[in-house]
């Protein structure tokens, strides 16, 4: 049933959240009902400074996120929305609630690390944590959904991620394989979506007292996976998008009671963060040290963390990032000549294989350990083999600059070829044949072909769809 007094909101959710923030309640609900967009620039697409100057909104700096920049929305002018905005489709930047940019701050991967993003689509957490690895180790993106996946698997090849496997399996699979695998695990996990209530009225419609109940238990299950995934020493960072205490302290209080193994970790200090409120279901007061943030107390609409640590010291050494080939000779001499036409820095080559299905990718973990997982990428997606030929592929233009390869067509985001290319046309052009990578501003958007006097988009039919769709 609704709240009356302040709709639209589910009344007992009303009751509670007035009885726990007390005087602050007025201000939460008017601030849940504020629409606030994050940009957090892509830190592999360079210069930040050059990216934030080419966009048409007056931005602010969010204050625990270096990287990124937010605005209201009654602050977008006329004009694309940040959807729209060419820079989105060449991933200068990712639209992520500023709370949720915590989630990689916190989390803080190194490069070089085993990173397991245990719940990732669409993608907001993992293509940051991505980011801030540049390129060095191993991020798993898993997605339990299927359909999820492919668009986590499209945002990360957006966003120019190298290094990272997508996995479309359940977390008692992977666990199954690989136990203690992982210096670091995300747990964005499914939830009842509070923070979300004004932008997702499915979130909104479906809330009751028994939906929460029901995502903690799923929560609590979907932890204890992430408790085998994680070797000793190892992190794992939990978050929600909801308020309930049930599904945040309560998870994180029942996890730490079958868990001897794991202890709960103070949270770096970071502006506009709140502690956790064990209080409001008598829970532990060690239980202070999650996070919350508030959608009144910052930009960004609401999230809530827990840092756990497995103790203990790591037993063994991690593998190193895997470098050999599995590819044939007639094949690989074929992505080599064809790629050295193309590109100016040697093709790439540690790590390189051919599928079943005539895609070569470069992959960062030994075939051997993710053959039998169901796996929707395998690492960077460079190039397919089709009738003898090697074609490069879009997720390999999304990682290089206008300097890795020999012929580029800079186009400025008012260009009316820019539209033309990502509609998959063709216009007049006298240059020598071969690939051409197009960018925006220098920030790249895909390949185009050049050859009897015209150039023409291969921008992928998928992506021009998806667009259509926007
Ligand atoms: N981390 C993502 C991001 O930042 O873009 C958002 C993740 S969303 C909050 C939670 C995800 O958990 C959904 O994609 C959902 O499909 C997935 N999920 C639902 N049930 C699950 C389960 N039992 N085990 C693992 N993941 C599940």
């Amino acid at each position: 049933m609704r709240s009356s007094a302040s709709a639209p909101w589910p009344e007992i959710f009303v009751r509670r959240m007035k009885r726990w923030l007390g005087e602050e309640a007025d201000a939460f609900f008017r601030a849940l009902e504020k629409r606030d967009y994050g940009l957090r620039l892509n830190l592999k697409r360079g210069d930040l400074c050059a990216i934030q100057a080419g966009l048409p909104w007056r931005t602010e700096t969010v204050p625990w996120c270096p990287e990124a920049v937010w605005l209201k929305a009654t602050a977008l002018s006329a004009g694309p929305s940040p959807g729209a905005h060419p820079y989105h489709t060449a991933g200068a930047y990712y639209i992520q609630d500023p709370t949720a940019m915590a989630a990689a701050v916190l989390l803080d991967p190194r490069p070089g690390e085993w990173i397991l993003d245990l719940a990732a689509a669409p993608g907001s957490k993992a293509t940051h944590i991505g980011a801030r690895m540049q390129g060095g180790g191993v991020l798993v993106a898993n997605e339990v959904s299927r359909g999820r996946a492919s668009v986590l698997a499209m945002n990360l090849e957006r966003m120019g991620i190298t290094h990272a496997l997508v996995t479309n399996a359940t977390p008692d699979a992977l666990s199954a394989q690989w136990a203690g695998l992982f210096d670091a695990l995300l747990v964005d996990a499914p939830c009842s979506g509070e923070a979300t209530f004004s932008r997702d009225s499915r979130a909104l419609n479906a809330w009751s007292l028994d939906t929460l109940r029901g995502y903690a238990a799923r929560q609590l299950q979907i932890l204890n996976q992430a408790a085998l995934l994680v070797r000793q020493g190892g992190q794992v960072l939990y978050g929600t998008c909801t308020f309930s205490p049930e599904e945040n302290e309560g998870v994180i209080a029942r996890f730490l009671g079958v868990h001897p193994d794991f202890e709960l970790l103070d949270l770096p200090s970071l502006p506009s963060m709140d502690r956790g409120h064990p209080e409001w279901i008598g829970a532990s007061e060690e239980l202070e040290k999650a996070g919350r943030f508030w959608p009144h107390w910052g930009p960004g609409h609401g999230h809530f963390y827990a840092l756990l640590r497995r103790t203990g010291a790591p037993e063994e050494d991690l593998p190193a990032v895997w470098a050999e080939q599995r590819i044939p000779g007639r094949a690989r001499r074929l992505y080599e000549t064809t790629l050295d036409q193309v590109l100016r820095i040697p093709p790439p080559q540690k790590g390189l294989i051919l599928t079943e299905d005539d895609h070569c990718y470069i992959t960062p973990v030994d075939p051997a350990r993710w053959q039998r997982l169901p796996v929707l990428r395998p690492g960077w997606w460079v190039a397919s083999l089709r009738h003898g030929k090697i074609f490069p592929d879009h997720a390999l233009a999304m990682a290089l600059t206008p300097e890795d390869v020999k012929t580029t067509l800079r186009l400025a985001s008012d260009d009316p070829r820019l539209k033309r290319f990502l509609d998959g046309g063709s216009w007049p052009d006298q240059g020598p044949p071969g690939y051409v990578l197009v960018t925006v501003d220098g920030y790249p958007l895909g390949w185009a072909k050049r050859g009897g006097g015209r150039l023409r988009s291969r921008y992928p039919v998928h992506l021009r769809r998806r667009r259509a769709l926007a």
